[in-house]
């Protein structure tokens, strides 16, 4: 696909130039707009800042007819109009909050022989909940002029996905109706089960697929333990290293966000806070004296950050665990975009664990904005969200429990990519501090924890599997009578977060598999550890297993 040798290549060059500014094209741009041109359906997993909208942009401007983008949020879409018609394409968007004759002025350019729009973007709400914008598009696709389906932040498709949202997974009907119509699907997160997910709810077919590493060369990452001095500690931090630079801090309530805001304020810094109970009229005003450098810092729940341009973005830090290591990914993608060094930085207490657990079970967290929708569904059983949650929530723990494995291969694993270690060059805490660790061999704790998933029947999450190893009496150890099981409490005398690292490292081996179970009727997810046999002989067969440890560690 990255072959110049296509009859629009000359034309792709030009308008790239000339209409989007740019001088050449970014890793897989091109490759995505020829296979999308080709008619092939089209799946892209590229991060956050890496030009997913000109892959549809562009072949929008140039092909004959109409390009369809269903898009999560009104805000992101108002500001994707406002570039496109900068740059005088033209585009327009329908949403549910519009006037009414706004929105029938522009159904009636759509059946108009010479519609003017090149884009036309809508929420998924529209689609699945309007039949009215259905006949227009069918009637489109009878006049040859529905040129694509574009379906951004497609994540959102899946229960997997941190900002699942019930009406995306509607947008199957599209491709039902549209069956020749090719349909392009872009998201900056997405594990390997996300994307099976997605592809299979949109109905795509024989998909062409590109990912791009989500390693981030230029950002810096750490864990520091927080204490009861956090917040002159983040004073101190900044003062010393990013003073008068922009940056993020992530907090996890409403409140938060405004005491950490004032106490920067206090401590001299341009600070604001932005959060969901303030009126739009109020964010968007933060949003502008953000925009243009009036203030440096804003303190905000997850509700901040979707389609923030600011490329200069030199530190985030999360004043509190964050809720998914997804999660945490985008949050950190939105310092450098501009390629310049930036931190981030986590501060980690075993106390806000229990507190983000308590807020999820609650339902009382602020959801990125991209997720509304989701409380209000009653289509998904609460239970195994719960459950998919709170796994999310111990993996992002043990993330942060790990002072000994670098923090771009942690994250990555999550995505399912290989990483070497080496090449982080001392970019994030752990390889930075690790200058002597010892090998330790852990074929026998890992032989033991295979054999536990085994004896409790490949039925349990890994977490669960963790509890039983380490000699938990949970409820849900009793409820399955696991505190009688022979391996029970095995574990018991490892230091913390061992046991898991060590699980953890038998996923990526795929001697253990995590598998997404759909447990019922409501389609509802959650993951389970099943034992790959064809690898585990590999494993009694004399096959190590070895883990570096810090020096100090016997
Ligand atoms: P994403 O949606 O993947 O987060 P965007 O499409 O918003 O990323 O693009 C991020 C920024 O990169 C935008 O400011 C865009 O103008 C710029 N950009 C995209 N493609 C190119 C390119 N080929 N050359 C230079 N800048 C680009
Ligand atoms: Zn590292």
């Amino acid at each position: 696909w990255s072959s110049h040798d296509f009859s629009w290549t000359k034309e792709l060059e030009v308008n790239n130039k000339k209409v989007f500014g740019n001088h050449s094209f970014r890793p897989n741009q091109r490759e995505v707009i020829n296979a999308t041109m080709s008619g092939c359906d089209v799946f892209v997993l590229m991060p956050t800042g890496g030009g997913k909208s000109l892959t549809y942009q562009l072949p929008a401007l140039i092909c004959h007819g109409i390009t369809l983008v269903i898009s999560p949020l009104v805000s992101l879409i108002q500001d994707q109009i406002m570039h496109l018609l900068q740059a005088n394409i033209p585009a327009a968007y329908l949403s549910a909050n519009m006037e009414w004759t706004e929105q029938q002025e522009i159904l009636r350019e759509l059946t108009s022989d010479y519609c003017k729009y090149k884009l036309l973007y809508v929420t998924p709400e529209k689609v699945v909940k309007s039949d009215n914008l259905l006949r227009h598009l069918e009637n489109l696709h009878f006049r040859e002029l529905l040129a694509r389906i574009v379906i951004d932040e497609a994540h959102c498709v899946s229960q997997w996905g941190h900002d699942f949202r019930p009406d995306y997974q509607g947008l199957g009907i599209l491709k039902q109706k549209f069956p020749n119509t090719p349909v392009l699907a872009l998201t900056a997160t997405a594990t390997a089960s996300v994307k099976e997910d997605v592809v299979q709810a949109l109905g795509l077919v024989n998909c062409v697929v590109f990912r791009q590493s989500f390693n981030r060369p230029n950002l810096w990452y750490s864990v520091v333990p927080k204490t009861k001095k956090c917040l002159e500690d983040i004073d101190k931090f900044i003062r010393e290293n990013h003073f008068d630079e922009c940056g993020i801090i992530y907090c996890l309530s409403r409140m938060d966000c405004e005491k950490v805001a004032g106490n920067l304020q206090e401590c001299g810094h341009k600070c604001a806070f932005y959060h969901g109970s303030m009126d739009p009229s109020q964010r968007s005003f933060v949003q502008n004296q953000w925009s243009k450098d009036e203030i440096n810092i804003i303190c905000a729940t997850v509700a901040f950050g979707m389609g923030i341009n600011k490329p200069d973005v030199r530190f985030v830090i999360h004043h509190s665990l964050p809720k998914s290591i997804e999660g945490y990914h985008q949050e950190c993608g939105r310092a450098g975009r501009d390629g310049q060094r930036s931190s981030c930085v986590l501060y980690y207490s075993y106390s806000d664990y229990i507190r983000v657990k308590h807020m999820i079970s609650q339902g009382s967290i602020e959801q990125s904005p991209m997720a509304s929708g989701y409380n209000r569904s009653n289509m998904i059983n609460p239970g195994s969200i719960l459950e998919t949650n709170t796994e999310n929530l111990m993996r992002m723990v043990s993330y942060c429990e790990n002072d000994v494995d670098c923090r771009r291969l942690l994250q990555l694993v999550h995505f399912g990519e290989k990483f070497n270690s080496s090449t982080c060059h001392k970019t994030c805490d752990n390889c930075l501090k690790i200058t002597n660790f010892i090998e330790k061999d852990v074929t026998e704790i890992a032989k033991q924890l295979v054999e536990l998933v085994k004896l409790t029947g490949q039925r349990f999450s890994s977490s669960h599997i963790l509890e039983v190893y380490r000699g938990s009496f949970s409820q849900m150890v009793k409820k399955n009578r696991h505190e009688t099981v022979s391996l029970h409490a095995a574990g018991k005398h490892l230091a913390k977060g061992e046991a898991s690292r060590i699980l953890h490292h038998l996923v990526v081996e795929d001697i253990l598999v995590e598998e997404v179970k759909k447990s019922d009727f409501y389609g509802s997810v959650s993951s389970i550890l099943k034992v790959n046999e064809l690898k585990v002989c590999n494993l009694f067969a004399g096959h190590k297993i070895i883990l570096r440890f810090p020096s100090s560690v016997k």
